[in-house]
């Protein structure tokens, strides 16, 4: 886990120095010596999963000092339930699970594990307690048994053969000529965004964490494969406290609370009944995904009878 967590903050430092106009590449690479920014405190303790239950408590965030994006935000997850935020691109849902593994402190309020703020704990420790399946799941140029086990290094074959049962893409995987043993990655088999998230679901499925982060994919995967990894994901956050960041509507009406965030402020919050009575933004957005998924089902419908 230390290997996946380096590079990804690597990747947000260098993405922020780039941005703030940094240009001279020596200039850079003398930057690289700088620690981090999240460090463990000298006397961080690793975090102790008694049940999961997740606690926001009038969280304030921003990237940069003079934008704010989370204006405070509070919530709790109970353990093993599920609370799904949805809203607006921009509104700040992906920071939300960026905080909670701390790839970044927050400026003011705290969250907290098991009553344990998550800058009090080890970076190690909390970090093996949630497992995350992003939106974009980037493939070691391994092969991909390698990448399923990587949730669980010691997982044996036939353990990894059920996780990608479980996340719906071990027949994908035996129907392919060297099965297992298939090299992926950009020196690979390249795999398609619905396949890359499914071999995340299979290893997060393998490492079986109290805490679940899922950010959703997007309706750029077809209404069969978004269906499929929407089964994944139930199976695999069952039981387990899950915070999931959800792009199509249709998959957080079992949730056990919905925040609809907006412009870094909690516009709306309850479960899918209660919002879609309320008529508010939550509606709206309801009512316009219908819309949509009507109109690609009578599109695919006319071309079938073509
Ligand atoms: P969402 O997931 O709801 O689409 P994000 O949480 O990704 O939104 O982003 C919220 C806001 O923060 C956006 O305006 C985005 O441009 C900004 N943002 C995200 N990441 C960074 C970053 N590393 N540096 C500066 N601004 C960022
Ligand atoms: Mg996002």
């Amino acid at each position: 886990l230390m290997q996946l967590s380096i590079p990804l903050n690597f990747i947000g430092f260098v993405y922020r120095e780039i941005r703030q106009g940094l240009t001279d590449i020596e200039q850079m690479f003398d930057l690289l010596d700088v620690p981090a920014e999240v460090v463990d405190r000298p006397d961080a303790k690793p975090l102790a999963v008694a049940s999961g239950a997740v606690r926001f408590d009038d969280v304030r965030f921003s990237y940069d000092p003079e934008r704010p994006i989370l204006k405070g935000i509070s919530f709790e997850i109970p353990a093993g339930r599920t609370v799904a935020i949805v809203g607006p691109s921009g509104a700040g849902k992906s920071t939300i699970s960026r905080l909670l593994f701390r790839f970044y402190d927050i400026k003011s309020g705290a969250i907290t594990i098991d009553g344990q703020d998550v800058r009090d704990v080890t970076q190690r420790s909390l970090r093996a307690a949630i497992g995350m399946v992003p939106q974009d799941t980037v493939l070691f140029n391994a092969t991909i048994a390698y990448n399923i086990r990587y949730g669980r290094p010691d997982a044996t074959d036939e353990e990894v053969r059920k996780a990608a049962e479980m996340a719906q893409i071990g027949t994908f995987i035996e129907a392919l000529p060297d099965g297992y043993r298939t090299m992926v990655g950009e020196r690979g088999l390249k795999l398609s965004g619905g396949e890359k998230q499914r071999v995340a679901i299979a290893r997060t499925i393998l490492k079986a964490p109290p805490i679940l982060l899922l950010d959703e994919a997007t309706s750029a995967l077809d209404t069969h494969t978004e269906q499929e990894i929407q089964s994944a994901l139930d199976t695999v956050s069952r039981g387990r406290t899950t915070l999931v960041i959800a792009h199509r509507l249709s998959t957080v009406i079992g949730a056990d609370e919905i925040i609809v965030l907006k412009g870094g402020e909690i516009a709306e919050r309850g479960r899918h009944e209660q919002l879609l009575s309320a008529g508010g933004l939550y509606a709206d957005m309801w009512n316009r995904q219908r819309e949509a998924t009507e109109a690609e089902e009578r599109l695919r419908r006319a071309r079938e009878t073509d």
